[in-house]
């Protein structure tokens, strides 16, 4: 029973960090004194949860990024204040915002040319080119990324933010009559994945906040004209709705992904 705990821990801390199940595996033999020397089940739970958080978090701090540098990745910056920030600290502590130096530029040269700081979702893990960052399976080697779009609280229109979503994504601008419904087709065609993000976002958040289009029109149409981008995924009825159609690396990415009205995908060469 022990073993199949074990694994399955492992298996879960891989898929979701990279390093978390090998940092896990380190942490066995002490994990084995706690065991011995305490009796009562909470206090070895709680002995042994806050010594892998110390160490996953040193390590990820510490000793990741540099490894990071040898299969060519860097972290995006962590800092909240940046041009290039974060929209949850969660993406960083999963070791989940890792990407190749050339995709940095092209954010900090956005940034730069838009005046506004940048919202930054997934990315990449720190290593092995091929290892997918699920859901996102081509998420792989560091040359994809995906960006929050840029919205606005109803009561201070004039300051934007990055994603209401607690997780980044699911706060979508839904297709209106008479656009282009892929999340409708996808899922007739069976792609139930496609919009499964979706429910776990309160609704009730749309009466709160609300994209800012200029903004986000201005941060995607400057992402396409740097050269090292190759593609950009948004929505089929957004690129229609935001008057991107002249924007050709604006592509569909298919219903075997998930729906795109709530982030944007950007990939380099
Ligand atoms: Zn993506």
């Amino acid at each position: 029973m022990k073993t199949i705990w074990r694994i399955s821990v492992f298996l879960l801390l891989t898929l979701l960090t990279q390093v978390g199940g090998f940092i896990y595996l380190l942490c066995l033999p002490v994990f084995h004194r706690i065991d011995k020397k305490q009796r009562n089940n909470y206090t070895r739970g709680g002995l042994k949860l806050a010594f892998f958080l110390i160490v996953y978090i040193s390590l990820s701090l510490l000793v990741v990024p540099t490894i990071a540098g040898l299969f060519g990745r860097v972290p995006l910056p962590v800092s909240s204040s940046g041009n290039i920030r974060p929209n949850s600290l969660m993406t960083c502590l999963m070791n989940r915002h890792y990407v190749r130096k050339e995709l940095l530029n092209v954010l900090n040269r956005a940034s730069a040319e838009i005046k506004l700081p940048i919202y930054y979702l997934d990315a990449s893990f720190p290593f092995i080119n091929g290892f997918p960052l699920l859901p996102h399976w081509s998420h792989n080697d560091g040359k994809k990324l995906d960006l929050t779009y840029y919205y606005s609280d109803k009561m201070h229109p004039g300051e934007l933010q990055g994603s209401p979503s607690w997780m980044g994504y699911g706060f979508c601008e839904e297709p209106k009559p008479g656009e282009e419904d892929m999340p409708c087709d996808c899922a007739r065609k069976g792609f139930h994945q496609y919009s499964m993000l979706r429910p776990l976002v309160p609704a009730s958040l749309h009466e709160k906040y609300e994209v800012n289009t200029a903004a986000t029109e201005r941060l995607i149409r400057t992402l396409a004209s740097d050269p090292s981008v190759s593609m950009i995924f948004i929505e089929p009825h957004l690129k229609q709705r935001w008057k991107l159609s002249d924007v050709n690396k604006i592509k569909f990415h298919g219903c075997h992904a998930v729906r795109h009205d709530d982030h944007v995908h950007v990939q380099i060469r």
